[in-house]
């Protein structure tokens, strides 16, 4: 009989098994794969990358760099294993993906203590569990962790915005302000798209009867047989042609509200705004604010194109949805990675909302030690907001739920540095990485 049951061979679940196994618990590790594939992975081994070969970089001024270094404190078998199949790629840490899987399986497949149970976990165990079943997590999971939580609290989709060139705005047309901004027109950090009323309407009609993308297989829900498709979106994350069919005032009174944007030029304020925010330093590529889209790519360039002001933009990325099973983690999760109504149930790995491949191997860590000593009636650990784990955690499972989104590494989740107003970005960095590192290991040595 196992100790711990985790659900979920991935890049969490791997990591949170070793850990655990390591520590002298039996383990049940659930692969669903080959026997229920996901849409997304090709092969059968644990911790398949399922895109990109790379897990950033390994500078240590860099947050995933410092996110690396506080793993390596930590033991992780799976940076070791990116290591031992580390590819050259400059600053990068970018492995033999398929070396990198097979490293990983090996490890678990031969470890004493872990029995890799190729099979769909359907229900949520009594038991001690952390279920690590990642962005694609199958159709029964979801439903189980729906029903635990609520199916308010589970969101299986996320959305980008499209971006357009800068240079192709019609500012003629378009004008730049912040909402509630009096003063300097050049000040404003948006640019603002007006609309009069019979604009709206034609848009709002247009955006409600373009056709749409269809998901992929990976990419639809599926629940008791019947497919769901992507009605069950995140809130905060609707895409505008969503929001549109509810009504025709509710772009206008939602991401399009004009509210706080007079012209400047003629002092009123327009029917509805589209507003465009920049999207990279060099400021020649703007993202449409809150316009999250399904829309198949053409009708995109065609509906969006109505919009004043971006009659002739040119599109530079189209938005897109894609699957990403997360719950709601600020309401459901403690930062010790455990649920709120039990001790023994923990969530790792992207379904917790911490993204990319490094913050989900440290997640799975965290939850497998922490598992051990739940289990050996030791205090969990909540590591330092200082260190970009515990930020990680601490974000997820504090942010405001009215804008929670995934969430990878960066240096803006971390308290800030005292009197740090003006030391350049590179020192600032530098500063937060020794700052980690420094209180990682204090703590460590305090509580481990
Ligand atoms: C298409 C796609 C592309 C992505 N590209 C990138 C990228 O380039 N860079 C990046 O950093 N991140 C990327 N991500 C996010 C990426 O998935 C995560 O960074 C990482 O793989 C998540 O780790 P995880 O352990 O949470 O989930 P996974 O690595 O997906 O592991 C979850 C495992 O659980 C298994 N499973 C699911 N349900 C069950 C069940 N009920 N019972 C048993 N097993 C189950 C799955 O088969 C899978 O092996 C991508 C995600 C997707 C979907």
């Amino acid at each position: 009989m196992e100790d711990l049951i985790v659900i979920g061979g991935g890049l969490a679940g791997s990591e949170a098994a070793w850990q655990a196994a390591q520590s002298g618990l039996n383990v049940s590790l659930f692969e669903m794969r080959p026997k229920t594939a996901t849409g997304a992975h090709e092969s059968a081994d644990l911790a398949e990358l399922v895109c990109s070969n790379s897990l950033g970089s390994n500078l240590p001024d860099r947050a995933s760099g410092l996110l690396k270094n506080e793993l390596r404190r930590l033991g992780s078998m799976l940076l070791e294993c990116a290591e031992a199949s580390a590819l050259p790629a400059g600053a990068a840490l970018a492995v033999d993906r398929g070396l990198f899987a097979r490293l990983v399986t090996q490890k678990i497949e031969s470890h004493p203590r872990i029995q890799l149970i190729r099979q769909e976990a359907t229900e949520i165990p009594d038991s001690p569990t952390i279920i690590a079943s990642g962005p694609l997590t199958s159709a029964r999971m979801s439903a189980s962790i729906a029903a635990l939580n609520g199916e308010e609290h589970l969101y299986f989709f996320d959305a980008i915005s499209p971006i357009v060139s800068a240079e192709t705005i019609n500012m003629e047309i378009a004008f730049r302000a912040s909402r509630y901004e009096k003063g300097d027109l050049d000040e404003g950090d948006y640019i603002n798209c007006p609309f009069d009323r019979a604009q709206y309407k034609t848009f709002v009609d247009e955006l409600r009867a373009a056709p749409r993308i269809e998901l992929r297989s990976f990419e639809q829900v599926i629940q008791n047989g019947v497919t769901a498709g992507a009605h069950t979106f995140f809130e905060g994350c609707l895409p505008v042609e969503v929001i549109a069919e509810r009504g025709e005032k509710s772009l206008a009174f939602g991401p399009m509200r004009p509210i706080g944007l007079d012209d400047p030029r003629t002092g009123r304020r327009a029917h509805a705004v589209v507003q465009l925010r920049q999207d990279n330093l060099a400021g020649d590529m703007y993202n449409l604010v809150g316009f999250q889209t399904n829309l198949k790519f053409a009708e995109q360039k065609r509906v969006f194109r109505l919009i004043p002001g971006l009659e002739q933009a040119e599109f530079l990325r189209y938005g897109q949805m894609h699957r990403n099973t997360f719950i709601a983690a600020p309401k459901i999760l403690r930062p010790t990675l455990q649920h709120k109504t039990r001790d023994d149930l923990f969530f790792a790995g992207q379904i917790t909302g911490v993204e990319g491949y490094m913050g989900n191997i440290a997640t799975g860590l965290l939850a497998g030690q922490n598992a051990v000593r739940v289990l050996q009636k030791r205090e969990p650990l909540i590591l330092p907001p200082t260190s970009m784990l515990g930020a990680l955690c601490h974000y997820v499972t504090h942010a405001d739920m009215r804008d929670f989104q995934p969430m990878k590494a960066n240096f803006g989740i971390l308290p800030a540095l005292e009197n740090s107003a003006r030391i350049s970005k590179r020192d600032r960095a530098r500063m937060y990485a020794e700052r980690a590192l420094h209180d990682l290991e204090n703590y460590l040595t305090a509580y481990v």
